[in-house]
Order: structure tokens, then sequence, then C-alpha cells
């Protein structure tokens, strides 16, 4: 079955090829970290994620190699710092420890590198000395400036005309720069900042070239894969490709580009800077990370999405609708276990561009077959759809909780303590025969929205449905 991936580059879903089967290498650039990140940020995070598992389920779990770079050098980083009178690792050990929660919280794996600026220096500034050894940069000022000159491909990623290249980077024309589209690599820090050696002076480096040493550093060029959002394709992404070539690696820097849509907020792109964000670390507390997850996912990857409580809800109860089927699965056609294993139909809409919307319908549908094969009570049948279910949303990092433990997370600690009291004492007015006060009991678990189902072992019981 081929993977096939809409490529930013040549505007055109591509059958996916990799360099070496045995060593397929993603990268996608990651957070600044001074705070918490918005559900926004979080986007390409999942949506990697997914590729991620797509790709380990197709080429073999080891085979997959995946860094998710960490900005830990940064104005804004700096900013925080002085105004907490801090290191700056104090700062972004704090955020990258919450983001990295978040981030499990959400169902994300942990990439395989996590590379960051301040331990990626050496490896910075010896691609910058490479460039201007190379003609394709310049030292002035106590900057080291790219060349894009030097680069006759350069606007081809982001398709943008010369004039306008030149148009946008007028907006900060420095007097150094040779030519306006020309971009820092390396610059003298402020006073009172942190800083560090280089050839050209100490300072510190561009934000573009840290990436292009990270990925040349954890990954060697070229990459398979490249990632981030839309809004990354120009100048970051552009200029991570045009510094990358001129680094010495003929015209191969990334085989597949792709980026994905903005989550929106107010029909707006949610944005620190505009002000319109949710912070996962706060949707965390109401609500459970694979919902969110499942939110993320509901529209196709490269489509703009607008996060809404509505959203968030139908997400909930598409889960707790898979969640249900299974539950039953469990307690009416019984323990016979089959391994779990993809769907075909779900296999296929993933590898069609990562088609979540197309695979959340097949889940779906195996969730009818399941349903069905318990009503006839074929065990057989029900062992087989429950392991087709599950393979295909554990493939997308769903249903990956006890169906139990799903339903009661929506109780505190004392509507659990108060359930389970109320269904040990039900348990004695039954054993004592005592139908009144059993009956009682059960209408008391049901004002609490409590659905108490008897089995083989005991009772169990869950959050009812919201209506
Ligand atoms: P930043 O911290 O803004 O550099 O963003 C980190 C990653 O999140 C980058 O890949 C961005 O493209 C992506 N990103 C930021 N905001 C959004 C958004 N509202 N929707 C989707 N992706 C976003
Ligand atoms: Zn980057």
């Amino acid at each position: 079955m081929t993977l096939a991936l809409y490529d930013t580059m040549a505007r055109e879903k591509r059958p996916f090829a990799p360099q070496d089967p045995e060593r397929v290498t993603m990268y996608v650039c990651g957070p600044t970290v001074y705070n918490y990140a918005h559900i926004g940020n979080f986007r390409p995070v999942v949506v990697f994620d997914l590729l991620f598992r797509v790709l380990r389920e197709l080429y073999g779990e080891d085979a997959v190699v995946y860094a998710a770079n960490v900005t830990d050098v940064d104005d804004k980083i700096n900013k925080k710092a002085a105004d907490e009178g801090v290191p700056i690792n104090v700062i972004t050990d704090r955020y990258l420890e919450a983001y990295n929660a978040d981030a499990a919280a959400l169902g994300a794996l942990r990439p395989t590198f996590q590379p960051r600026v301040t331990e990626t220096m050496d490896a910075i500034v010896g691609m910058i000395g490479r460039l201007v050894e190379n003609g394709a940069a310049y030292a002035a000022e106590g900057h080291v400036l790219f060349s894009t000159e030097s680069f006759p491909d350069y606007g081809k990623l982001s398709g943008r005309p010369l004039e306008d290249l030149i148009a946008g980077a007028r907006v900060d024309v420095a007097p150094y720069k040779k030519d306006p589209r020309d971009f820092v690599l390396w610059k003298p820090s402020k006073p009172g900042e942190p800083e560090w050696e280089s050839p050209w002076g100490p300072g510190r480096p561009g934000w573009h070239i840290e990436c292009s040493a990270m990925i040349e550093d954890a990954l060697g060029l070229p990459i398979d894969i490249h990632g981030g959002g839309i809004d990354l394709v120009f100048p970051h992404h552009e200029n991570e490709l045009a510094q990358g070539v001129c680094a010495g690696h003929s015209h191969e820097y990334a085989r597949y580009w792709l980026h994905n849509g903005f989550l929106n907020m107010a029909e707006e792109k949610m944005s620190k800077s505009v002000g319109n964000v949710a912070l996962a670390h706060d949707l965390l507390k109401t609500y459970p990370g694979e919902a969110l997850r499942w939110a993320l996912l509901s529209g196709h990857y490269r489509q703009p999405l607008e996060w809404t409580d509505t959203l968030i809800e139908q997400a909930k109860s598409a889960l707790d609708r898979l969640y249900r089927t299974l539950d039953d699965s469990l307690r009416e056609a019984g323990g016979e276990f089959d391994e779990p294993a993809v769907a075909p139909e779900v296999a296929r809409a993933l590898h069609d561009d990562l088609n979540t919307p197309s695979a959340m319908a097949a889940l779906f549908q195996l969730s009818d077959e399941l349903r069905a094969a318990i009503g006839k009570k074929d065990k057989g049948a029900a062992a087989r759809a429950r392991a087709r279910l599950v393979g295909s949303a554990n493939l997308m990092g769903f249903l990956t909780k006890d169906p139990q433990a799903w339903f009661q997370a929506g109780a505190d600690d004392d509507l659990k303590t108060r359930v389970e009291a109320l269904i040990a004492a039900r348990q004695t007015a039954r054993a004592e025969k005592n139908w009144p006060e059993a009956d009682r009991i059960r209408a008391e678990l049901a004002a609490l929205n409590v659905e108490v189902m008897d089995g083989p072992s005991g009772a169990t019981w869950r959050i009812k449905e919201q209506a």
C-alpha cells in the first residue's frame, strides 16, 4: 500500500519513497519555550505524531528517526528570564517540561531526538563557517548574513516572485545587507544577554540556521520529510533550504515538505500576539487529552480548523461512542481477544495524505460492525471486530484507555467514593432481599447520572451518555 503525501515544493500529492527504507528521517520545527504553548502550537505536534506512527507501522518502529527541535535562545526567553531574575535555562527547562507533558497528554509519542539550540551551538557555528567559505555568506559589522544571490533557486519553495521577496525584506533593511533579501546567520547579543563565541565575534545565531544545523547534526542531510505549520514556508523554510543546499548538500535538503493549516479561533489564526489563545495546559484540566487530539485531527491537516467548544464536545462524544462499544463488547461478548490489527480501510485513508476525517468515519463503521456482532452474541466475530477497531484506533492514538477509566474520568474523587459506597450498599440490600432499599439506591445512582451494569464479576458503572 503506497503512502501519498502532499509536498509543498511539488504542489501536489506524491507517492512517498524514502531514501533508505531502513532509516526514514523526519524533522519538525518545534516551539520556543518561554511560556505554556497554545493548542494551535500542538496541531503540528499531533499531525506529525500521526505521520510518525503511520511511518513506524509501514517501515518498522526502529526504522523511523524523528527529530523535533526546541528553540531555547530567543528574545522572548531573554525577557522572561530578566523579568524573573533567573538564567534562561530556568525558563526553558520549566516550559519544555510543561510542553512535553502536554504533548504526552495529547497522545504524542516522544520524538527520537529533541535537539536544543544551546546544545547545538558548535554545529551551528560550523555550518555558518562553511557557508562563508563557500561564498554563500558574508560577515559585516559583527553580523554574518546569508547571500541570497548565491542561491538561484531562492523563492522556489514558497513560489514567491522576486519582487515580493524584495518588498517583504525591505521592511527591516539594514545598511550592512548587500541585498534586501539577505538574512541573518549570526548577530551580536544585546548587552547583558546570553552570548556564545564565534569567529565573527561573540553573539547568537539567527533562527533559520539553527534548524538547518540541528537537522544536519541530529539526522544528517538530506532528510526525507520536513514539517511545520504553513506560516513557516516563508521565510523560515525557504531560508533553511537555501542554507542547507549552499552548505554542501547539492540540491537536496528535504525530499518532501509538509505543512499543516492554521488552527483558528474567532476566525483568526490562534496566536499569542493576537491574544486569541487557549492553552493546552488549561484545556487538559477539563477535557481528556484523547478528546483534544480527536478535535485536532477531525479536519484534514492541510485545511484551516476552527477551534470551538462545540468541536471539543463533538470529539468527546465521538470517543464516548467508541469506548461504549468497546466496553459493551468486553462485558457482553466475553474476553476472547484477537491480536489488534489495523483495518485496511483505516490504513487506506491515512495513507492518502493522512485523510483523518475518512479514517474516523471508518472507525465508526468498525464500531457498528462490533456492535452487530455483540447483538448476535457471536463471540468469535466480536473478538475479530474488536481487534480491528482497537488496532486501527490505537494507530491513530485513540482508545488507549481502559473503557471504565474513560467513563469514570468525568467523576471527581468525591463522586467516585460516593458511587462505590452506594454500589456496595445496593449489593448488601440485594443480598438481604431488601428490594425497596435496592431500588431506592438505584434511583439515587441514576440521579447522579450514573449507570450501573451488573456482570458476572460484580457491578461496574459509568457516567451516563449525555442526551
Ligand atoms: P511557534 O512557537 O509560533 O514558532 O510555533 C511552533 C509551531 O506551531 C510551528 O510549526 C508553527 O507553524 C505552529 N503553529 C503556531 N501557531 C499555529 C496555529 N494557530 N495553527 C497551526 N499551527 C500553528
Ligand atoms: Zn525550523
